[in-house]
């Protein structure tokens, strides 16, 4: 997958998130601008989940995990999420409008970074279950630096009621 292979760089795990619309389409088309990013190869994609919104009401949410191998930056890469999200979810025209569109940067390789723009890992993807279901379909034996193998915190989250939504 991708439009470009690279075979160095640091595998990146992602978190696809949505709402709004027609959120099968927003992933679809936010899978589609991680494929063209630049320095960049999209090596695996999760199933859907579909969730309840936590501590807040509205439509379900679609939640995905996707695996990316990058030499961007981390900060480039968050910048370049940032921009996915403002061309494929924000609306343009109403300050703080609801976004169709959310993507995490959960894992850098084994990194540890604390910027004020970026935390990494996600400092709040181990306690969500529609993070650590499809982060451990794409990759089993993920582990979150500082607090270990993600698979050991999916009993912690196992109260929260999500669905698996493709095979
Ligand atoms: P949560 O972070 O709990 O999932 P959210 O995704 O709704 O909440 P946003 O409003 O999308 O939060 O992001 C707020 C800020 O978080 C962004 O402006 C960004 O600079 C910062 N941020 C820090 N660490 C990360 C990260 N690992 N991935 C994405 N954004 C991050
Ligand atoms: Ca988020
Ligand atoms: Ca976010």
């Amino acid at each position: 997958m991708g439009e470009q292979h690279i075979d160095n760089g640091v595998l990146t795990c992602i978190g696809l998130g949505a709402n709004l619309g027609d959120a099968g389409a927003v992933l679809r088309a936010a899978q589609d601008a991680l494929a063209a990013l630049p320095m960049s190869s999209l090596v695996a994609v999760s199933p859907l989940y579909r969730s309840a919104p936590i501590d807040a009401t509205g439509p379900d949410y679609l939640n995905a995990v996707a695996l990316l191998r990058t030499t961007l930056d981390a900060c480039v890469l968050l910048r370049e999420l940032q921009r996915i999200e403002f061309d494929h979810g924000r609306e343009r025209s109403i300050r703080n409008a609801p976004r169709t569109l959310d993507l995490d940067l959960l894992l850098y390789g084994a990194e540890s970074i604390a910027t004020p723009q970026l935390t990494v890992p996600h400092p709040r993807m181990h306690e969500r279950a529609f993070v650590l279901r499809p982060l451990l379909d794409v990759l089993p034996a993920a582990s979150i630096p500082g607090l270990g193998a993600a698979a050991g915190f999916l009993p912690r989250v196992a109260n929260q009621r999500i669905t698996r939504m493709t095979p």
